[in-house]
């Protein structure tokens, strides 16, 4: 089995925001579903069998439901798995008194850093106010915090701190190009919802050309992969890939279980193609910007059309389905 290192844990798809950035493509719009005590002995007992030391938590927004949020470390500290972060937007850092309440229970779980979004996407859906009154109280109450990215919170700190902006008042007030220049800056694996990010900034290539590009080496590797609330591993940037979390570690990546994930580590993305056109793909004759981009056109094809346990969750290719065509 491999060790995963690097990992985190997503404990729902489901978030308060909708960020144009997002790798896995969370919104309001998705199941309100999130990881069950089952599930997180489940990942806990499997990470500490790979020998994981430690793994971050993320989602969605894993403080939409605090109690699930509290069974998976309880279940991480049984089986001696550290928590390296948390990741919030903060959007539930109204009331001091209830942050400060919940950032006690995190303390007594062993849990010592909290990692706070701020951005020009997030700003979309979060006022300033709830990430300043956030990271006042974690520095009071002694906790580690990173901001996510603190250049941006510099950036954004003179704007009313009481309300979000729309994309439109940020490009009057970042510049016309806002998205694209922060996508860039931010250094943003092109994947999920930035998928349409992409094709501002790339310029299309030809089916062809793609059918040439190299193997997709990270698939199998387990760093920086996520485990899902639904027991699935998500490859290292490759959303809306993957594969039951056991299968995954052990490699055991057969061809019937897993048609897409298995021609991706095996073959090339020829090889995707050559499964996907045999059922009734017909790529865009424009090209793609990116071979992730591409990629996806074919899993999301695949995933209405012939759907098979590699491809989820469901919601993921609606949203970025959705994204997409509003691009256009
Ligand atoms: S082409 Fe597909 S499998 Fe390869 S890195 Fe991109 S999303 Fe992952």
């Amino acid at each position: 089995m491999t060790t995963p290192y690097y990992s985190g844990i997503i404990t729902n798809y489901v978030c308060t925001a909708e960020c144009r950035h997002c790798m896995f493509g969370s919104s309001p719009s998705c199941p309100k579903e999130y990881i069950t005590t089952e599930e997180s002995e489940n990942i806990a007992s499997i990470l500490e069998e790979a020998g994981t030391p430690s793994v971050h938590i993320g989602g969605g927004e894993p403080f939409m439901n605090f109690p699930a949020l509290l069974s998976l470390i309880d279940a991480l500290n049984r089986h001696g798995i550290g928590v390296d972060y948390i990741e919030t937007n903060a959007f539930w850092a109204k009331d001091e008194d209830i942050v400060k309440n919940r950032l006690w229970e995190l303390t007594k779980r062993g849990v010592t850093t909290v990692m706070v979004s701020s951005d020009p996407f997030h700003i979309e859906y979060v006022p300033l106010s709830r990430v300043l009154t956030l990271i006042k109280l974690l520095s009071e109450e002694g906790f580690d915090y990173f901001i996510w990215q603190e250049r941006y919170l510099r950036k954004l700190i003179h704007l009313d701190h009481n309300r979000t902006y729309s994309k439109e008042e940020l490009e009057k007030i970042l510049g016309k190009n806002y998205i694209t220049y922060t996508a860039r800056e931010y250094g943003l694996g092109m994947n999920g919802r930035a998928l349409a990010i992409s094709y501002d900034i790339y310029p299309l290539k030809s089916v062809d050309e793609l059918l040439k590009s190299p193997p997709c080496h990270n698939i199998l590797s387990a760093q920086h992969c996520h485990f899902d609330l639904y027991g699935n591993a998500v490859p290292s940037g490759c959303p809306g890939l993957c594969a039951n979390s056991r299968d995954y570690l052990c490699g055991d990546i057969s061809t019937d279980k897993y048609p897409v994930m298995s021609r991706l580590v095996c073959g090339r993305i020829k090889s995707l193609f050559e499964y996907a056109h045999n059922l009734g793909f017909v790529p865009d004759p424009q090209g793609y910007p990116t071979k992730c981009s591409f990629c996806y056109a074919m899993r999301s094809f695949l995933s209405k059309n012939n759907p098979s346990d590699d491809l989820s969750p469901k919601c993921f290719y609606e949203n970025i389905d959705k994204n997409l065509t509003e691009r256009i």
